[in-house]
Parts: C-alpha cells; sequence; structure tokens
C-alpha cells in the first residue's frame, strides 16, 4: 500500500509562499521518495527553484516516515532553520501536512503536493487505485470492486449503460468497473443484492454514521 501524491502546479506552490521570504522545505522518506515527489532530489530541486525566485532557503529535511510520530522529534532537530523561516513547505501527503503543522504552532504549513489516493503499484511506477477512503465502505455488496474508484462516473447502483465490450465508456482502455461487478455477482451468484438501492451518499456522515466526527475509538 502507498500513498499516491503528485506534485502541485509550481503557480499554486509560489501563490501559497508569496509572503514569505524564508522557506524550509520538507520530504518524506518513504512513499514520496518511491514516487519521485518527495524524496532528496525533489527536495533539492524545489530548493533550487525556490531560489531562483528569491526564496530564502533556510534548510530542509527528508523525514523518514512522515506519518510516524517521530516526525516530531525529526523537527525539533532543525528547530533552529525552521524558525528561520516564514513558512515550511511539505513535499509529502496530506497526512504529513497536518503532522508537520501539530508541531509547528507558529508556523504557515503549505502542502507542495495533491494527495490522491491509496493504490497498489502493479508494475515499477505503475500505480492503480485501490480506495479514496470515502469513510462508508461498500465493498460488502459491490463484489469486493470499488465503484468509486473503478467507475468513472462513481456510480453506485449500477451501470451507467454505455460500456462497450467491458469497457468503461469514459475511457475506452479501461474495463468497465460495473461490468466486473457484475461479473462477479454473477459468479457468485449474488447478483441480487444490487435490487437492494443503496442511497444516495451522505458525506457529512462519520464512518460510524452519526455526525462527521474528527476522532475516533475504534
Ligand atoms: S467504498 Fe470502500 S474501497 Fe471504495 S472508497 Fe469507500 S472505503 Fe474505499
Ligand atoms: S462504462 Fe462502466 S465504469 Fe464507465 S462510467 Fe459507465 S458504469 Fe462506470
Amino acid at each position: 500500500m502507498i500513498t499516491i501524491t503528485k506534485p502541485k502546479p509550481f503557480e499554486e506552490i509560489k501563490q501559497y509562499l508569496k509572503r514569505s521570504k524564508g522557506v524550509y522545505l520538507v520530504g518524506c522518506g518513504t512513499c514520496a521518495t518511491m514516487l519521485h515527489t518527495g524524496g532528496k532530489s525533489e527536495v533539492l530541486s524545489m530548493k533550487d527553484k525556490l531560489e531562483a525566485e528569491g526564496k530564502k532557503v533556510t534548510g530542509w529535511m527528508v523525514i523518514p516516515t512522515g506519518c510516524d510520530p517521530l516526525a516530531g522529534k525529526a523537527l525539533e532537530t532543525k528547530a533552529d532553520d525552521i524558525n528561520a523561516a516564514d513558512s515550511i513547505l511539505v513535499m509529502s501527503c496530506s497526512f504529513e501536512v497536518q503532522t508537520v503543522r501539530l508541531y509547528s504552532p507558529n508556523k504557515s504549513v503549505y502542502p507542495a503536493l495533491d494527495t490522491m489516493f491509496i493504490g497498489k503499484e502493479e508494475r515499477p511506477g505503475y500505480f492503480a487505485e485501490v480506495c479514496l477512503q470515502c469513510g462508508s465502505c461498500i465493498l460488502g455488496r459491490t463484489a469486493a470492486i470499488c465503484p468509486l474508484v473503478r467507475c468513472a462516473k462513481l456510480l453506485f447502483n449500477g451501470p451507467c449503460g454505455g460500456s462497450v465490450g467491458g469497457k468503461c465508456e469514459v475511457d475506452p482502455g479501461t474495463p468497465c468497473g460495473w461490468q466486473q461487478i457484475i461479473d462477479r455477482l454473477t459468479t457468485l451468484g449474488q447478483l441480487d443484492q444490487l435490487e437492494e438501492i443503496e442511497p444516495v451518499k451522505d458525506w457529512s456522515t462519520s464512518v460510524s454514521g452519526g455526525p462527521r466526527q474528527i476522532t475516533f475509538e475504534l
């Protein structure tokens, strides 16, 4: 499993940093390094680009695992360089951005990457979307195939009708997720599961069904 990220446009990053003269850079030694979005070479490349824009890069680090609680300890070791900056630019997933924010109460913290999904590396450099963490999983009624990541229209209750030869009408190079769901349910003798209508997804609810909350006791 890997958290998939992609670089934000440099213009967006410049916009975030428009009030910052000094910037501290943070990368991640796991997912972002593997994806070449926030490892050492990408951090150093960002340093060059920011310096070319007249920014002062007060320092940088690549935290071995940015989503680990030890990230705070890593940041403490560079407190002087971080304090010399106006802001911290994090070249990692949104989890690390928020981890850095927790340990940096007096600094602006900005993301340099977009966090896309939980993925699976199918071959080197090629990642399949597995889950977008919607918070109320419906794999139990869709033959363990996620329609949110396998259907281009994120349909919950069956195919759009545009599939041809098992391929998606939005992208004929991609298998139709709903065709896969129906084929598998048919094999399992459970196609009747789809007769039950899945209600419109309520994004305001938490995984427990109550109001959306920010902490959970699992
Ligand atoms: S339905 Fe399940 S697999 Fe699909 S995005 Fe939601 S949690 Fe992830
Ligand atoms: S063809 Fe299949 S995967 Fe594509 S949008 Fe329609 S139902 Fe979804």
